[in-house]
C-alpha cells in the first residue's frame, strides 16, 4: 500500500493554549469549505492534519486552495506506506534526485513498539541510500536534501521532503467582522487581504458615481471582491450610489476641502452601514503620506467623522512598493490595474489641501445643508451583492 497525502501544519494557533480548540474548530471548518467540491478525506491527528484518498490528479489544486487557507503554517506532499523497513527504503529513494548533494534522513517515531529506534532507521536507509546515490554525501548540519520519516502509531508512515509555506495568519472568522473600504486601486484589496490574514470576516463598501464612473469600475470593484473570497471567505459587497453627494460637496464647498468632505462622509456611511451589519471595525488601504488625503493632518480630520468604530489601516506603514508586491502575490495586481476612473478622481481639485484644518472642514462640510438627507438616500439605495469563493 502506498498512495500520496498532503500534510498541513498549522501555525500561530499553537499559541493560544486553553483557546485553541475554538480557533483549531474554525480553522477545520474553513479547510473542509475550501474541500467541499472534492472527494478525499480529511484526517486529523495531534498536531497535523492529512488530506488523504483523493485522485491524485487534484494534487496541485488542492495545495493551491491549502496555500490560501488563513492559519495554516505550511505544507508537504507525503507519501504513505505502511512501516515496513524495505517500504520505506523504497519510498525514501523516490525523494532522493539523483545528483550530486549533502542529504539527511530524519526520521521522527511515534510507534515506540519498532524493534529500533529513529537514530538506527535513519541511518539505516541513510546507508541504503549511499549505495544507491554515487554522489550523496551525509551532513547531518546543514544538508541539502533532506527527507523526512514520520513513523506514526498504527503501523502506517509519511515520507516527504519539500515544506511549503502556505499563507500564515489566524483563522478567517476568529477575529469578528470588518468593514472594508474597497476602491478599485491597488491598496485596498491589500489591506483587505491583511485583515482577513488576522482573521477578520471581510464585508466591503464601494461608491459608485455612476454615470460619471462607469459599469466596468463597478464591475472591476466586484472582481477584486471575488478574488478577496478565495482567502477571505463569503464577501457581501455593498456598493453605495454617491453621485449626488459628489454633487453637493462640488456645489457648497471649497474645492481644496472637496476630497477631504468626501472622505469624511465616505468613512461616516461606512461606519453606519457596517453597525448595521455587525461589523466591528473599518478598514481603509490608506498608507501614511502616499497622497494628500492620506497626511497626518488628513487622516485625523477623516478620522474625526468616525463615531466610535475603530478603523484599521494595515498598510499605513508600508511602502507602494510593498503594496504592489502583495497585490501580485494574492492576484489582485492585474484587476486594480485596469483604468477605470474611480469617484475619487471624478470632480478632482487641482490643489488638494495637504493639511487641512479640522474647524475648517467641519465649516465647509455643514454648507451642505441637506446632507444627513443625502446621506439617508444613498444608504436606502444600495445595491447588495453577496460573493462567494468560486470553485477554482
Ligand atoms: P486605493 O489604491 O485603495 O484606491 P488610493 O491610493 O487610491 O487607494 P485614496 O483614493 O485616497 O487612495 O483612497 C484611500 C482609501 O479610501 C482606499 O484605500 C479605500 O480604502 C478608500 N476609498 C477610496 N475610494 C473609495 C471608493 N470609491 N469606495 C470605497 N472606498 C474607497
Ligand atoms: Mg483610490
Amino acid at each position: 500500500m502506498k498512495s500520496k497525502v498532503i500534510l498541513l501544519r498549522y501555525g500561530e494557533i499553537f499559541l493560544k493554549g486553553r483557546n485553541k480548540s475554538y480557533f483549531e474548530k474554525l480553522l477545520i471548518d474553513n479547510i473542509k469549505a475550501k474541500l467541499a467540491d472534492i472527494d478525499c478525506e480529511f484526517v486529523r491527528t495531534q498536531n497535523r492534519y492529512y488530506i488523504e484518498n483523493y485522485d491524485e490528479k487534484l494534487t496541485d489544486e488542492i495545495v493551491s486552495r491549502m496555500k490560501k487557507v488563513f492559519g495554516l503554517h505550511s505544507l508537504s506532499i507525503a507519501t504513505k506506506v505502511e512501516t515496513d523497513y524495505d517500504l520505506l527504503n523504497e519510498v525514501a529513494l523516490e525523494y532522493a534526485p539523483d545528483v550530486n548533494a549533502t542529504f539527511r534522513i530524519t526520521v521522527n517515531r511515534a510507534d515506540k513498539s519498532l524493534d529500533k529506534n529513529s537514530a538506527q532507521i535513519g541511518a539505516d536507509i541513510g546507508a541504503y541510500m549511499l549505495e544507491r546515490r554515487k554522489g550523496y554525501k551525509v551532513d547531518l548540519h546543514k544538508p541539502q536534501i533532506e527527507i523526512k520519516i514520520d513513523i506514526r502509531e498504527r503501523g502506517y508512515s509519511y515520507v516527504f521532503r519539500d515544506i511549503e509555506l502556505c499563507a500564515q495568519g489566524m483563522p478567517v472568522g476568529c477575529s469578528g467582522k470588518g468593514m472594508l473600504l474597497l476602491s478599485g486601486g491597488f491598496d485596498s484589496p491589500v489591506a483587505g487581504y491583511r485583515m482577513a490574514r488576522r482573521g477578520m470576516q471581510i464585508s466591503a463598501i464601494h461608491y459608485h458615481s455612476f454615470p460619471y464612473t462607469s459599469e466596468q469600475a463597478k464591475q472591476k470593484v466586484v472582481d477584486l471582491a471575488q478574488v478577496l473570497t478565495d482567502y477571505a471567505g463569503n464577501i457581501k459587497l455593498f456598493v453605495v450610489p454617491f453621485t449626488e453627494i459628489q454633487f453637493a460637496i462640488h456645489e457648497n464647498c471649497r474645492a481644496d476641502y472637496m476630497i477631504t468632505i468626501m472622505r469624511r462622509i465616505m468613512i461616516d456611511i461606512a461606519e453606519r452601514v457596517a453597525k448595521e451589519n455587525g461589523c466591528g471595525a473599518l478598514v481603509t488601504g490608506e498608507s501614511l503620506g502616499q497622497v494628500a488625503s492620506q497626511t497626518l493632518q488628513s487622516l485625523t480630520v477623516t478620522n474625526d467623522a468616525v463615531n466610535g468604530l475603530p478603523v484599521f489601516r494595515p498598510l499605513i506603514g508600508m511602502d507602494k512598493y510593498e503594496i504592489m508586491k502583495t497585490a501580485e502575490e494574492i492576484g489582485t495586481y492585474k484587476l486594480s490595474e485596469l483604468p477605470y476612473q474611480d469617484c475619487c478622481t471624478v470632480f478632482l481639485p487641482k490643489n488638494p489641501v495637504i493639511k487641512p484644518s479640522l474647524d475648517i472642514a467641519k465649516k465647509e462640510q455643514a454648507k451642505i445643508e441637506n446632507l444627513e438627507e443625502l446621506i439617508e438616500n444613498a444608504i436606502k439605495n444600495i445595491e447588495i451583492t453577496e460573493l462567494r469563493p468560486c470553485k477554482e
